[in-house]
């Protein structure tokens, strides 16, 4: 069995022993990215599994092992990974987890340290805790993210938005009911074996993945009769995750509408470019953000290419970066970047003036920063947009459920009638 080893300041680390003996165990957050994101890291060596629970003993394992206090992100995230730890049926001692740092202003950069007072409390503080970040942040000599396993999470995420995206405009039309999610997950496999790839992924590669899967999808066998679209913002785990909100895009489409959720893609650029900002207005390192500049570039330009793409195939994309951070002058300041920050108003614009004016702003109980820029902007929208059809639903480990839902069909059918009226399309 692998030694347990300890950096300076007492952390627990993970070491390469550990990295050919252990099973890192990924929480759920995008169900459309994550998958493709194991597959990265698996295809570089890792035994990485992606936890899929939703049940209610793993919300009991969160809120037992974390203060009632703390954001609902964080204690679904505790609570999912202690629930696998107890259930599973793998080995305590050979397993490891890993979580995001985003190194914001935010609580979520501190979700790792009460991941790990959690763990002491349930007594499983020999289970080491992998923080992954761009930030150089906790080291660990078992885990690197190095320059392919890098590209590879990018390919991962831009793969996921696409998905994402081709399956939001075609399950709702879908004239054999089953038909989108069966490509979707013969799509899936495939994609485990192009993440096995030794050498960086050029874009000839990409492209003819990208193609084939566009091409796919079209040829679909689809009942085009437009639907009210419905827009889901928010927090990033309750937006996307359905553990967080109670499978929201599922209800959604039971309602008959078609959901449009923004990129992934697009809060990590948020976030690379409000560290730039950050270093411009405040100081800081000028390398680092000429390579932050850099990074965005890159990342936008092969964004463009699959935009592109999807158009030539008469699909709907979602606008570039810049185009969106255009969108918040005379709402809020690019400064304001705590949390989803400005990123939170400026989707919403964008769905309002792109035929998605239904809007559910998913928000975390106690979530400060997203009720600045997402409840706090309702008023400010409403009067430039006196169509939008804005809903904030709270999402909370004791919330009611059947009251989430009340106000989500009332918002539902407020854009049925205005889409009848003529006035969403
Ligand atoms: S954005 Fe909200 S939920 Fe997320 S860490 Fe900050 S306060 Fe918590």
């Amino acid at each position: 069995m692998a030694e347990l080893k300890y950096d300076d300041n007492g952390r627990l680390i993970f070491t390469e022993e550990m990295r050919k003996e252990y099973t890192i165990l990924v929480p759920q957050m995008a169900p459309f990215h994550f998958e493709y994101l194991v597959d990265a890291f698996n295809s570089e060596g890792y035994n990485a599994e992606l936890l899929r629970t939703t049940d209610y003993e793993l919300i009991h394992e969160g809120m037992k092992y974390s203060h009632n206090d703390i954001c609902v992100p964080a204690m679904l995230v505790i609570g999912q990974f202690i629930d696998a730890i107890k259930k599973k049926g793998i080995d305590k001692h050979k397993v490891a987890l890993i979580i995001t740092q985003t190194g914001g202003g935010c609580r979520a950069s501190n979700y790792i340290a009460l991941l790990r007072k959690a763990l002491k409390k349930a007594q499983l503080d020999f289970v080491p805790v992998i923080s992954l970040n761009a930030n150089g942040f906790e080291e660990n000599p078992g885990f690197k993210l190095s320059p392919r396993l890098f590209h590879k999470l990018h390919e991962g995420i831009v793969f996921g938005d696409l998905m994402m995206g081709l399956v939001h405009q075609t399950r709702p039309y879908e004239k054999e009911k089953g038909a989108v999610n069966a490509l979707k997950a013969t799509i899936d496999e495939e994609l485990k074996e192009y993440f096995n790839h030794r050498k960086l992924f050029t874009w000839k590669k990409s492209k003819k993945r990208i193609q084939d899967i566009i091409r796919r999808f079209s040829a679909l066998d689809l009942d085009k009769t437009p639907k009210p679209k419905v827009g889901i913002v928010g927090e990033i785990y309750v937006k996307f995750s359905p553990l967080g909100n109670n499978h929201l895009e599922e209800t959604l489409e039971k309602e008959g509408v078609q959901v449009v959720v923004p990129p992934l893609y697009d809060f990590f650029l948020y976030s690379f470019d409000s560290r730039a900002h950050d270093i411009r207005r405040y100081g800081g390192p000028r390398k680092e953000r000429l390579v932050l500049k850099a990074l965005l570039w890159y990342i936008e330009v092969r964004r463009g290419k699959v935009r592109k793409l999807m158009r030539k195939a008469g699909f709907e994309t979602p606008i570039s970066y810049k185009a969106l951070k255009s969108l918040i002058d005379g709402f809020i300041d690019v400064g304001t970047h705590t949390g989803e920050g400005w990123l939170l108003t400026a989707e919403m614009v964008d769905l309002i003036k792109h035929d998605a004016p239904n809007i559910v702003c998913t928000q975390p109980f106690g979530c400060l920063p997203n009720h600045i820029a997402g409840k706090g902007m309702f008023k400010k929208l409403k009067k430039r947009f006196p169509h939008s059809n804005i809903v904030a639903i709270d999402y909370d480990t004791s919330a009611s459920e059947i009251n989430q839902v009340n106000r989500i069909n009332l918002m539902v059918s407020n854009a049925f009638r205005n889409f009848e009226k003529g006035n969403s399309q």
